[in-house]
């Protein structure tokens, strides 16, 4: 397996060091894995002018997944906007098209206490959510502002955006999500709009229609406003959640904060082949960069995503989520989830924990 490492700007390669110590061991034990470590965001700017470098992409092409850091600072604010950082992030994931977002909310029991809910409302927490990631009103044409003569009289300027999905993209996109449920607690709630826009009444007619292949799998039926809801009343309810971008986009960062620590929680991203690239949901924290201060677990976390679902390792996968919650039940603490009690450690030094554990 040949796994593309960009490790992106500020802590990035400090966080990718310590998933890259836990491939170090998969090797060491006999597991075929070959990385080549290349720069993207801002580490691509300054090394060849470009955010996401021809040779990058080409790597991440030719690899059979990508595991990245985070990437942008402030350095690099002041740049024209196509050579940001960020701009190699949304590049590279339209490039490998990688349409189907996965990102689970789970939350550690010892960690409970971190997250903004109740403790007994979040403990436990183990969600879900699969996100369509390259359709929907953020691609759909025609977009613009334009001027427009006014009913009333005279003109104004409107701007406007379509939301649009063709059948195809919801059927791709809902065989992820029923994969994903079977494998999980066989429980899907398809979350859309379509008391009102007909975009969602196509979306929720293809998820039926999928349903019929996957009959084992409970599908459910939610209205976007009621899932917002319903994610901070009774989070626990969920399973699997599957939804358009916009939708995903809103979802997704609320449930991400049920958990407490961003440092925890890793990231897919799939095409249709389930080839993937894997990063923490947080971003390159510059505040805490170089400091050997960051939480790598989330990084971790993230390769033993690429096991499951790119590799389809499920028991290196399990390894490495247990390893994990191994270090966290020891009281092993980096700063961001730390509390009186717990052992401080550095970001090199839980990467060697969970190194040890494995
Ligand atoms: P951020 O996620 O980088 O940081 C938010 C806060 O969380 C900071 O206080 C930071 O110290 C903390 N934090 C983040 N990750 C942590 C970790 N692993 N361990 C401990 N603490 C952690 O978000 P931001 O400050 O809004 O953005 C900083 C830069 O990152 C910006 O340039 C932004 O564009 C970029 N960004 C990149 C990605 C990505 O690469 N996927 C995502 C979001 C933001």
């Amino acid at each position: 397996m040949k796994i593309a490492v960009l490790p992106g700007d500020g802590i990035g390669p400090e966080i990718v060091a310590q998933a890259v110590k836990v491939l170090d061991v998969l090797r060491a034990e006999g597991a075929k894995i070959e990385t080549e470590t290349a720069p993207i965001g801002g580490a691509g700017y300054d090394a060849a002018g470009d955010p996401l470098p021809d040779a990058t992409l080409k790597l991440a092409r030719e690899a059979d997944a990508v595991l990245l850091g985070a990437v942008g600072g402030p350095q690099y604010d002041a740049l024209d906007r196509p050579l940001r950082p960020e701009r190699g992030l949304l590049r590279i994931r339209k490039e490998l098209n990688l349409f189907a977002n996965l990102r689970p909310a789970l939350l550690y029991p010892e960690l409970a206490s971190a997250s903004s809910l109740k403790p007994d409302v979040v403990s436990g927490l183990d969600l879900m959510i699969v996100r369509e990631l390259t359709g929907d009103v953020y691609f759909g044409q025609p977009r613009g502002i334009e001027v427009r003569s006014n009913p009333a009289g005279g003109s104004e300027r409107v701007g406007f955006n379509t939301m649009l999905y063709a059948e195809s993209e919801v059927r791709r996109v809902a065989h992820v999500a029923f994969g994903i449920a079977m494998k999980r607690g066989k429980k899907l709630c398809s979350v859309d709009k379509a008391n009102v826009l007909e975009c969602s009444e196509l979306w929720k007619e293809v998820m039926i229609e999928v349903s019929k292949d996957y009959p084992e799998v409970e599908l459910s039926h939610m209205y976007v406003d009621n899932a917002a809801m319903q994610l901070i009343r009774a989070p626990k309810q969920f399973d699997t959640m599957v939804t358009g971008n916009i939708f995903g986009d809103i979802l997704s960062d609320a449930a991400s904060m049920l958990s407490g620590s961003i440092g925890m929680l890793p990231s897919a991203s799939l095409d249709e082949n389930n080839k993937g690239m894997f990063e923490p949901i947080h971003g390159s924290a510059p505040d805490i960069a170089g400091k050997d201060m960051a939480n790598p677990l989330a990084t971790i976390l993230s390769v033993a995503m690429m096991y499951r679902y790119t590799f389809a390792d499920l028991s290196t996968a399990d390894r490495i989520e247990n390893a994990v919650k191994t270090v966290i039940s020891q009281g092993l603490r980096t700063s961001d989830i730390w509390t009186d009690g717990t052992q401080k450690v550095s970001c090199s030094e839980m990467g060697d924990a969970v190194v040890k554990v494995l």
